[in-house]
């Protein structure tokens, strides 16, 4: 999660990546502002959504913590926050400044509440695609300036419930916190107690899982699982599975000790690429 790590570390981990890749340079350049932004972001916490006793007693059940829905928006810090990256993503070049504008007006006039918007984008998957569709808006940007700006609130949420968990126990492969799938894998610690992390794509919690296995069908079948090394990049390597063609980035933070993993993933789009030639999904 974005709040483990100082800015002063990841600010130095965009740069090494910087380094590495000087072709990414304008898109992490772009990447860490945005970062930077939502780092900066205090969330107002009000009391938690749902009271302990239900929290244990979906714990006891093996079920996820809270539902999209159950997530509570502070929606001061979030509105601030999408004004900023309105701001940000226009610095980004002539087409993308076109379709942060009509964002812009949109909001303006009231033909895209702002409200909506951000609580949609919370309750459900693909809200803004939706909304963007409707509204002849940019889908993908409209979804991205309104994921980012609700992230911080999301995180700040899944950190203080996640204390009710025990996160070693859980294993499964969707998210303890909020039952969403992993957007990325992490190996983390040593040698043989080098464990496989799992970072959920909607709260970011981190939780452990097996080694070995698919977290989207389950295949165990090693025959049908590879670890993909894409051009030289040991950073982060691929894990496919050649049952449901899924695909996952793994970020070594076992032989690459003190990789910030959310960094990582960014700083590596030609791996997305690569899996989808490969016809992974
Ligand atoms: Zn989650
Ligand atoms: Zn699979």
């Amino acid at each position: 999660m974005l709040k483990d790590h100082s800015w002063e570390d990841i600010a130095a981990a965009f740069e090494k990546a910087r380094t590495r890749q000087p072709a990414l340079s304008e898109l992490l350049g772009f990447y860490e502002r945005l970062l930077k932004e939502q780092h900066a972001t205090t969330v107002k916490l009000g009391p938690i959504p749902t009271d302990e006793a239900h929290l244990r007693d979906r714990i006891g059940k093996g079920k996820s913590l809270l539902s999209r829905e159950e997530f509570p928006l502070d929606l001061v810090s979030a509105g601030a926050l999408l004004w900023s990256l309105c701001r940000l993503a226009k610095e980004r070049g002539d087409s993308v400044r076109a379709g942060v504008e009509e964002i812009e007006s949109a909001l303006g006039s009231g033909t895209l509440h702002l409200q909506e918007l951000l609580h949609g984008t919370v309750s459900e998957e693909g809200y803004a695609f939706a909304i963007a569709d409707q509204l002849a808006l940019d889908p993908e940007l409209l979804n991205t300036l309104a994921e980012a700006s609700v992230r911080p609130g999301i995180q700040a949420w899944a950190k203080t419930v996640g204390s009710f968990l025990d996160n070693d126990r859980w294993l499964k492969p969707t998210c303890p916190i909020c039952g969403s799938e992993p957007k990325f894998a992490e190996l983390r610690g040593q040698e043989l107690a080098a464990s496989r992390y799992l970072h959920c794509g909607f709260c970011g919690w981190a939780w452990p899982v097996r080694r070995l296995g698919c977290p989207f069908c389950e295949n165990k079948d090693h025959n049908r699982l590879q670890t993909l090394i894409i051009e030289n990049h040991l950073q982060s390597k691929l894990e496919v599975c050649d049952v449901c063609r899924r695909y996952l980035k793994l970020v070594d933070n076992k032989e690459f000790i003190g990789l910030i993993p959310e960094v990582e993933v960014l700083a590596s789009p030609h791996l997305d690429l690569a899996a989808m030639e490969r016809g992974y999904h």
